[in-house]
C-alpha cells in the first residue's frame, strides 16, 4: 500500500485559527464584542494545566479575550458552584470551561449541570447533548467537532461507509458515534459503537471503513485491527518516557502508528492530529456563543 494521507491537525487548526482571527478583526471594525473565553482550573495537575494554558494562549493569539481562573484543589464543591454561578451571570464572558478531572470530593456532574447551557462551550451539559442528538444547533463538544472538521476539510467521503468508534465516553466516543450516523456531511455512516464489553473487537474494528479510536490505552489498535485502505482517527494521547527527549517523554496515541500507517488510506498523527483540532473547535464554539446569547 502506498503511504497514507496524513490528516494534519496542526496545519488545519492553524488555518481555522487564522479564519477566526480574521473574524475578530471584522467584529472589532464593526464595534462588536470580542469573544471572551474563561477557563477554570481546579488544583495543579500537570496535564490539565498544560491543556488549559494552551487553550488560553490560543485565545490570545487569535485576538479573543481570555481569563484563567485558578482555584485551589481544596476548594469546596459549594464554593466551586458559586464560582460557576458568577461566571453564568458575568456578561463579559461568552463561554467557559471547567477543566476535568476535578478533585474527588467534587461531583463533576453537579458542576456540569450548573453551567449555563448557552455558555457551555465544551458541550457537556445535558441540554446541549440532547440538542446534538436531535440534530439541533448546539455546542458540539470540542473533540468530536474537531474530528468532523478534519474529515470535512480533507474531503473524506463518509456517506454509506461503516464507521466504528471504539470508546463510549460522554465527551468523545458517544457523541462521535451519534454525529457520524446523522443525516449530515460528514455523517450518513452506518455506525458501530464498540467498548470494553464488545466481543470480537478485532473483527469489528477490521470491518471499519472509518475507525475512530478513543480508548485511552497506548498502542491499543494494531495493524490486524485495521482494514486495508481505512481512514483511522486516533484520539488517544499518552506521555511515555523517552530519555532521548529533552523533557524526558514523548506523546503517542491509542493506535500503533507505524504499523497501521502502512495499511490505511488516511491517518491522524499523535501529536499533531486530533489534539490541535480540539482546541480550534473550542475557539469556534466560543465565537458561536456570542451568536447564541444575542
Ligand atoms: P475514557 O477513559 O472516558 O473512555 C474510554 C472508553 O474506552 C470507555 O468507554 C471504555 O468502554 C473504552 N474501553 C476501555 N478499554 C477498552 C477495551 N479494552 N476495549 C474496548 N473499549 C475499551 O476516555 P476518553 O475521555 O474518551 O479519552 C480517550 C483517550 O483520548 C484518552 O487517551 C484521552 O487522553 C484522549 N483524549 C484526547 C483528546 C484530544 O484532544 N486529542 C480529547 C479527549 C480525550
Amino acid at each position: 500500500m502506498s503511504q497514507p494521507v496524513i490528516l494534519d491537525g496542526k496545519a488545519t487548526a492553524a488555518q481555522i485559527k487564522e479564519e477566526l482571527a480574521n473574524q475578530v478583526i471584522d467584529i472589532k471594525s464593526k464595534g462588536g464584542k470580542v469573544p471572551h473565553l474563561a477557563a477554570v482550573l481546579v488544583g495543579d495537575d500537570g496535564a490539565s494545566r498544560t491543556y488549559v494554558n494552551s487553550k488560553v494562549k490560543s485565545c490570545e493569539k487569535i485576538g479573543f479575550d481570555s481569563s484563567l481562573i485558578q482555584l485551589d484543589s481544596g476548594i469546596s464543591e459549594a464554593d466551586l458552584l458559586a464560582k460557576v454561578k458568577e461566571l453564568n451571570e458575568d456578561d463579559s464572558i461568552d463561554g467557559y470551561i471547567v477543566q476535568v478531572p476535578l478533585p474527588e470530593h467534587i461531583e463533576e456532574q453537579k458542576v456540569t449541570l450548573a453551567i449555563d447551557p448557552k455558555k457551555d462551550v465544551d458541550g457537556f451539559h445535558p441540554e446541549n447533548l440532547g440538542r446534538l442528538v436531535l440534530g439541533l444547533p448546539t455546542f458540539v463538544s470540542a473533540t468530536p467537532n474537531g474530528i468532523l472538521e478534519l474529515l470535512k476539510r480533507y474531503n473524506i467521503e463518509t456517506e454509506g461507509k461503516h464507521c466504528v468508534v471504539i470508546g463510549r465516553s460522554h465527551i468523545v466516543g458517544t457523541p462521535m458515534s451519534i454525529l457520524m450516523g446523522q443525516n449530515k456531511n460528514p455523517g450518513n455512516c452506518t455506525v458501530t459503537l464498540a467498548h470494553s464489553r464488545t466481543k470480537n473487537l478485532k473483527e469489528v474494528a477490521a470491518s471499519a471503513d472509518i475507525l475512530i479510536v478513543a480508548v485511552g490505552r497506548p498502542n491499543f489498535v494494531t495493524a490486524e485491527m485495521v482494514k486495508e485502505g481505512a481512514v483511522v482517527i486516533d484520539v488517544g494521547i499518552h506521555r511515555i518516557e523517552d530519555a532521548s527527549k529533552k523533557n524526558g517523554f514523548r506523546l503517542i496515541g491509542d493506535v500503533q502508528y507505524d504499523a497501521v500507517a502502512n495499511k490505511c488510506s488516511h491517518i491522524t498523527p499523535v501529536p499533531g492530529g486530533v489534539g490541535p483540532m480540539t482546541i480550534a473547535s473550542l475557539m469556534q464554539n466560543t465565537l458561536k456563543a456570542i451568536e447564541l446569547r444575542k
